[in-house]
This record gives C-alpha cells, structure tokens and sequence, in this order.
C-alpha cells in the first residue's frame, strides 16, 4: 500500500466533491478480501476515504463511464495505463465528452494474479497477472493531472516528467518484445492442430458475454448479440454460434483494442481471448504499418484510411 499516494487521492476526490466540480468519483476501494480492490463509485465528500489503491486495483475503470454517456453530469475517474488507453478510446469513438470527465493519473506497477498464488494462505513473491507482464503502456498516457509531483501536457495530455512512483522506459522496454509472443506460438501450430484447438475453446464459451461487458472498445450501444433478430445468430451457446461470436468480436474491437487484457482475465472459461485480438491487431501492424490503439488524442485510425505499407497478398 502506498500511503501517500492513497491519501492524495482522497484529498484531490474530496476538493472535487466540495467545490461541485463532478458529481461522481470512479476509483477503488479495499473489499472484503485481502486480495479485492473493486471499483468504487463515490458521490459526497463523506465517502473519499474509501478509496485505495493498491496492486489489486485491477479493474479497466474507462467502461464505467459509458453510464455517463447519455448524462451531463462531470465525472472523475482514476486511471492506470490501461484505462487511460481505453478512455483515450471512449472520446475517440464519441461515447464519451472529453469537457465531462477529469482523468487522474496514477503510477501502476502491475496488478498481482492472486490465481497464481501456490498458498492463498502465506502468498509471498505475488506474481502479476498475464496483461500487466505484456503491458508497454502501465504509465498514464493521457489525463487531465497526475498523483505526485507530475504535471501533464495541457495541449496532449501527456507526463510532462517522470518520477519514482512510475514504471521506467527500461522496465517496460522488455515487455514490447512479449506483444505477439501467444499469438505467435498458436499461430505456429499446425493448422489441423490450430483448427481443433480453437474448435475447443468454442466448445467451452458460455456467452456469458463478460468479455464483451468489460471491454472499453466493446461501447456500441446496441449489440448484435443481444439482437432478437434470429438470422443474425441463435443465442444457444453452440460451438458454430460460439465460434462466430468470438471471431465477430475480435473483429468489431479491430483498430479500437487497447490491449487491457481485462476480457481475457474475466473469461471464466479460461478462452485465451487476447490471442484472437491480438492476431488481428498484428495484422493491422504487417498491412498498415506500426500501431497502437489508445496511445493519442488526436491519431489516425488505419482501418478508416487503408493505406497499405506492404501490397495485399506478400
Ligand atoms: S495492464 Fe498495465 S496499466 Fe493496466 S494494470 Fe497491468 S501494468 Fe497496470
Ligand atoms: S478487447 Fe479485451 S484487451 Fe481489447 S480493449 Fe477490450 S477488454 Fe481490453
Ligand atoms: S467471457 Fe469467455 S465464456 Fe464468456 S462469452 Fe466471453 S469468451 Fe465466452
């Protein structure tokens, strides 16, 4: 726990509640287990000492803001890399008002895998969960102020410096090379074996739809798969539908996948839902030239202009 940190949190939440700057802080709290640090949603100036931080606070915090979307009210919502990334996302597909939300930044050195863990009881040497080892971004890349020292960019809102509390170009240089690691090994099977192998993972999805329900770049606001309209797809969790709901989404969060992990981590079926966005998202990087979702305010999106670095086919 960083207890600094922890209390200048409180005390930002508690000067934005006071003057009626928002209506509603998004943040953690401390849950009923040691390792629990949920989302907390905090509405009056009684309540900011509930929020915490620690390396449970594992929650993408940006998909919370779509209950925003169709209100005026301001909002500030905390943020680590990831949500940052995602929230970047929101503003870009119009979901969200960038002039309705105040993003706080905050230092983010991973997220332990309490799944992980040999002895629940005496856990020691936490290791960090799947998304937080392959994570390139765990700094914020855009809000409005950061917690610390750090300033931010009115114009971009980027860190305008660094400082000990966040992760080093070094530390996170050795993540890059982990990007397309699981991709690359499924990718290398061969195809009978790739075939059966995802023809498996099929077979386990419930549609229980929690990938769907935690993902930032997941924000239409009418899905397809909540549609009645039979001839689209059948709601029974056949393989072929399954199939066709796995691959569908992984196409709709093309371009938009801020490659938080959090559909993967949630899937309680253990369905390595990453290495299908990340195949696309690889695709995207060899036809259009090297890219990253949710890195800038102000970026261009390779699927809407199809420039082609490499010719079609090679
Ligand atoms: S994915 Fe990155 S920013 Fe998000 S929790 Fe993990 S290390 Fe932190
Ligand atoms: S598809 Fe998964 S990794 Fe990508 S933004 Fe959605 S939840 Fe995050
Ligand atoms: S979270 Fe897993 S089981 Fe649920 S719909 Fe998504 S892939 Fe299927």
């Amino acid at each position: 726990m960083n207890q600094p940190l922890i209390i200048e949190m409180r005390t930002i939440a508690q000067k934005l509640l006071a003057a009626r700057t928002v209506g509603t802080i998004i943040g953690w709290e401390k849950g009923s287990r040691w390792y629990l640090t949920p989302p907390a949603f905090i509405h009056n100036e009684d309540q900011v000492d509930r929020l915490y931080f620690d390396r449970f606070a594992v929650n993408n915090l940006a998909k919370y803001l779509l209950d925003y979307r169709d209100s005026d009210e301001k909002v500030a919502v905390f943020v680590k890399g990831c949500d940052s990334r995602g929230i970047i996302r929101l503003i870009q597909d119009n979901q969200v008002k960038k002039e309705n939300i105040i993003v706080i930044g905050l230092p983010c050195a991973g997220m332990y895998d309490r799944a992980k863990v040999e002895d629940p009881e005496n856990p020691h040497d936490l290791p960090l969960l799947n998304k937080c080892l392959e994570c390139r971004y765990p700094n914020p890349v855009y809000a409005d102020r950061l917690v610390g020292e750090v300033s931010v960019s009115s114009e971009s809102g980027r860190p305008t410096g660094t400082y000990s509390g966040f992760a080093t170009a070094q530390s996170v240089g050795s993540r890059a090379d982990r990007r397309f690691e699981a991709v690359d090994t499924l990718n290398n099977l061969p195809s009978g074996q790739k075939a059966l192998l995802w023809q498996t993972y099929a077979e386990r999805c419930l549609r229980c739809y929690a990938c769907r329900n935690i993902c930032p770049a997941c924000n239409c606001a009418g899905c397809i798969f909540d549609s009645d309209r039979k001839q689209w797809t059948t709601k029974a969790a056949l393989q072929s539908a399954n199939s066709f709901f796995l691959v569908t989404r992984a196409m709709h969060v093309a371009e938009r996948c801020v490659e938080c992990g959090e559909c993967e981590r949630v899937c309680p079926a253990g369905i390595p839902v990453m290495s299908l966005n990340r195949l696309v998202s690889k695709e995207i990087n060899r036809l259009c030239g090297a890219y990253d979702a949710g890195i800038e305010l102000k970026s261009s999106f390779p699927l809407s202009h199809f420039n082609l670095a490499v010719k079609v086919g090679s």
